[in-house]
C-alpha cells in the first residue's frame, strides 16, 4: 500500500467532496444508486477545467490532432466488429451462501472473501449495458450504451480524412460518456458504471507505431505532472503479454498511488490495425489510407492514449490534499494547480462597513467576467481564507481601509500565504497571467519515456 506518509485518506476526500459540493451520491434522497455519482457546483468546475486542459493540450495546441463528438448509441454491428459482443467480458463468480458476486480474476483464494462460502464456477459476463431502440423490445432492436468512446472515432475515420485533409500521422480525440456494467465497482469515482473518457486514436504508418507509442507514453506521463501530480506518485507500468486486451499489440498504464494502492489512470495501447481492419471487413467499406507522397495504400496502425475523467479528477484531489497550520490554526488546503481550481479567486471586505462590501462586490463583478470568482463577508478574515483554502481557491483578494484611499487591495497566495498589495486595475491582468495555460515543455521523447518507465 502507501509508501509515503501523506495526510490524505479516501474518507477525508469523500467527506470533503460531499461537504463542499464536489461530488454527491446519485439519487441520494432515494437511498443512492450504487457506483453512480453526481458532480456538484465545485466538482463540475473542476471536471470542466480538467477536460478543457486536456482538449487544449491535445487538440487545440497540436497540428496533428482534430476533435470529434460521436453519438453514444451506435449501430449494433460496431460492437460485433470491435469484438465487444464476444470478448468484452469479465469472469464472474457467485457466492453460494451470501449470494454476492465477484470478479474471479480479482480474488486471492478459492473462497468467498466476504463470508468464506463456496463459490460457483466462473462464467463470462458481458460488461455492456443493453437496451432497445424504438418501441419493439426484441433482438433486432437491441443496442448498447457504448463501453468506450474509441469506436466512434474508428467508424468516422474516413469521414474525418475526407473532410479535414489531415495526413498520417494524425489523431482524433474525443471526450464523452461511456458505460460499463462493472461487476465490482467501488473506490468512489475510481470504478463507476457510468463514466467519462478522454480518448485519442492516433493513426500512423505501420512500422512507425513503436516510436509513436513511446512518444505518447512520454507525453501523457508528463501531462499529469504538468498539472501538479507529484512525480513520485506516478508510474508507467508495461502490461505483461497475459494482460493485453484482445486488440492490443502492447500497452502501458499511467498509474497513480491512490490511498488504496497503485491503480490505472490511463492506458496507452498500440492497437495495431485491429479496429480499422475489423470495421473494413464487417462494413464492406474500404478504410485504408492512400499516401500521396509514397503512392502507398495501407491500413494505418493506431496508438490509443485512453484516460477517464473521474480517475484523474480523484487523483488531482488526492494529490492536492494537505493539512497544515496557518496563523496558529489547523487548516485543510487543496493545493490544486490554479488552472484546475474550481474557484479562481475570492473577494473579501475586511469590514462589513465603510463602503468596503460595496467596493468588494464591484471587484468581484469585474473579475467574474474573466473567471469564476466568489464573494464572502461572513466571519473573521482567517475563517474566510480557510474556507477557500479547503476548496483550493488560489487567490484571496481583500478590500481594507487602504483600498478606500488608494484603490489597492491585498492578494494572498493560497500556498505561501504571502500577501502583496496591488492596484485594483491590475488585478484582472495579473490573475490572467498567473492562470494562463503553460505551453507543454518540448519533450525528449526517448529520454522521457525511458525515465518514466524506470
Ligand atoms: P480497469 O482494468 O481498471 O477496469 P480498463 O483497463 O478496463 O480499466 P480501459 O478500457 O483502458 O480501462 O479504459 C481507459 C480508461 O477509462 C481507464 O484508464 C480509466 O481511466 C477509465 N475507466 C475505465 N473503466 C472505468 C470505470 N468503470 N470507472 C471509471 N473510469 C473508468
Amino acid at each position: 500500500m502507501s509508501t509515503t506518509s501523506r495526510p490524505v485518506t479516501m474518507e477525508k476526500i469523500t467527506n470533503l467532496c460531499k461537504r463542499r459540493g464536489f461530488v454527491f451520491q446519485s439519487s441520494e434522497i432515494y437511498g443512492g444508486l450504487a457506483s453512480c455519482w453526481d458532480y456538484g457546483p465545485l466538482g463540475v468546475e473542476l471536471k470542466r477545467n480538467i477536460t478543457e486542459a486536456w482538449w487544449r493540450d491535445n487538440i487545440v495546441a497540436r497540428e496533428d490532432m482534430v476533435g470529434l463528438d460521436s453519438a453514444i448509441l451506435m449501430h449494433p454491428k460496431v460492437w460485433e466488429a470491435s469484438g465487444h459482443v464476444e470478448g468484452f467480458t469479465d469472469p464472474l463468480v457467485d457466492c453460494k451462501s451470501c449470494k454476492q458476486r465477484f470478479r474471479a480474476d480479482q480474488l486471492s483464494g478459492p473462497k468467498c472473501p466476504e463470508c468464506g462460502g463456496e463459490l460457483t464456477e466462473a462464467r463470462q459476463f458481458n460488461l455492456m449495458f443493453r437496451t432497445f431502440m424504438g418501441p419493439v423490445e426484441d433482438t433486432a432492436s437491441t443496442i448498447y450504451l457504448r463501453p468506450e468512446t474509441a469506436q466512434g472515432i474508428f467508424v468516422n475515420f474516413q469521414n474525418v480524412l475526407n473532410s479535414s485533409r489531415m495526413k498520417i500521422p494524425f489523431g482524433i480525440g474525443q471526450i464523452g460518456k461511456s458505460f460499463r456494467n462493472e461487476i465490482t465497482p467501488g473506490n468512489f469515482l475510481f470504478r463507476t458504471r457510468e463514466f467519462e473518457q478522454m480518448e485519442i486514436e492516433f493513426f500512423v504508418k505501420p512500422g512507425d507505431d513503436a516510436e509513436w507509442h513511446e512518444r505518447w507514453k512520454a507525453e501523457r506521463f508528463a501531462w499529469y505532472q504538468r498539472y501538479g501530480i507529484r512525480r513520485e506518485h506516478l508510474r508507467l507500468r508495461e502490461h505483461g503479454s497475459d494482460e493485453l486486451a484482445h486488440y492490443a499489440k502492447g500497452c502501458a498504464d499511467v498509474e497513480y498511488e491512490f490511498p488504496f494502492g497503485w491503480s490505472e489512470l490511463e492506458g496507452i495501447a498500440n492497437r495495431g490495425d485491429f479496429d480499422l481492419r475489423r470495421h473494413s471487413e464487417t462494413s464492406g467499406k474500404d478504410l485504408s489510407y492512400f499516401d500521396e507522397e509514397t503512392r502507398e495504400r495501407y491500413l494505418p496502425y493506431v496508438i490509443e492514449p485512453s484516460a477517464g475523467v473521474g480517475r484523474p479528477l480523484l487523483a488531482f484531489l488526492v494529490d492536492a490534499y494537505d493539512e497544515d497550520v496557518a496563523d496558529g490554526e489547523e487548516r485543510i488546503v487543496l493545493r490544486l494547480d490554479p488552472r484546475l481550481a474550481p474557484v479562481k479567486a475570492a473577494v473579501f471586505p475586511l469590514l462589513r462597513k465603510a463602503g468596503q462590501p460595496e467596493k468588494a462586490l464591484v471587484i468581484r463583478d469585474v473579475l467574474k467576467q474573466h473567471f469564476l470568482v466568489t464573494y464572502d463577508q461572513a466571519g473573521s478574515i482567517g475563517r474566510r481564507y480557510r474556507r477557500q483554502d479547503e476548496i483550493g481557491t488560489p487567490f484571496g483578494i481583500t478590500v481594507d481601509h487602504q483600498t478606500m484611499q488608494d484603490d489597492t487591495v491585498t492578494v494572498r497566495d493560497r500556498d505561501t500565504m504571502e500577501q502583496v498589495r496591488m492596484p485594483v486595475e491590475r488585478l484582472a491582468t495579473e490573475l490572467r497571467a498567473r492562470l494562463a495555460p503553460s505551453a507543454p515543455p518540448p519533450h525528449d521523447v526517448d529520454g522521457a519515456a525511458r525515465a518514466a518507465v524506470e
